[in-house]
């Protein structure tokens, strides 16, 4: 009997290997285990991996391959199909809901939710040349964002205090509300969402103070629950300067415009 050559599929393991080195978690995963498993479970895969925390508030973009978004649609859409099918309603005739599945499965996964799923939004740093110890207001920023409780809308406004030391690099003011959406485009809370953004301007930044103000309508108290619609929450972080100097709080909540 003639001796099988080694068919090209043994060289894999070896291969693999080599490249689990400098692979990004995302693309760690072996592919043979993954085979019939939803995406989902894939990806929660490589996180679990990681022991990297995946809340509703979290970004997971690393852990997510190019492409893989689009699976991630269809998976939520099918499973946004079983919802509808289980409250009852006749999808099939009622053209109206034919493909809310998919419309709300692209609304969460590249919409509302898309700051879970997509790189943080690139910041380009200037040196602080000329604004020494200027107190800066951007503001105020539209917040759109849903409360984790029960995904329904967070709708309002936040204001950003920066007090800049020589040695911060600035961001350009379009890139506070890039960031803010960000941060605000995943189911929340917003008392950690505030703190959230406060320490990843003071990441970024290096101020001397940093300050957030927000207040939105939460829509689960006026949609539903008491049925209270007028009711708002507002949160405030202070940090460094802004914390220490009442002089400089008071100017800053002066200053911003919450009427
Ligand atoms: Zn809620």
């Amino acid at each position: 009997m003639p001796t099988k050559k080694p068919t090209v599929a043994k060289k894999i393991p070896t291969k693999k290997t080599t490249v689990k080195k400098v692979a990004s978690p995302a693309k760690k995963a072996s592919k043979k285990d993954d085979a019939g498993l939803p995406l989902s479970v894939v990806i929660r895969r490589r996180i679990e991996a990681q022991k990297a925390r995946f809340h509703a508030n979290d970004n997971i973009s690393q852990f997510i391959q190019p492409g893989e978004l689009e699976g991630l649609v269809d998976e939520v859409a099918e499973k946004m199909q079983a919802v509808l099918e289980s409250l009852v309603i006749d999808t099939q005739n009622d053209h109206n809901t034919k493909n809310t599945s998919r419309r709300v499965a692209k609304m969460y996964v590249q919409e509302v939710f898309s700051g879970r799923y997509v790189e943080q939004p690139t910041l380009t740093k200037f040196p602080n040349v000329s604004r020494l110890n200027e107190l800066m207001i951007i503001g105020p920023i539209t917040v759109r964002s849903a409360c984790s409780h029960h995904l329904c809308p967070i709708m309002g406004r936040i204001w950003i205090g920066v007090l800049p030391s020589k040695e911060s690099a600035l961001i350009g003011l379009s890139k506070y509300s890039r960031l803010t959406e960000w941060v605000m485009g995943r189911p929340q809370i917003q008392e950690e969402a505030v703190v959230e953004l406060a320490d990843m301007l003071e990441r970024k930044i290096k101020p001397i103070g940093v300050a957030v103000v927000m207040d939105a309508d939460h829509f689960c108290m006026q949609w539903r629950g008491v049925k209270d619609r007028d009711s708002k929450m507002i949160n405030s972080v202070m940090r460094g300067a802004f914390l220490k100097d009442s002089n400089l709080r008071r100017e800053f909540l002066a200053l911003i415009d919450r009427k």
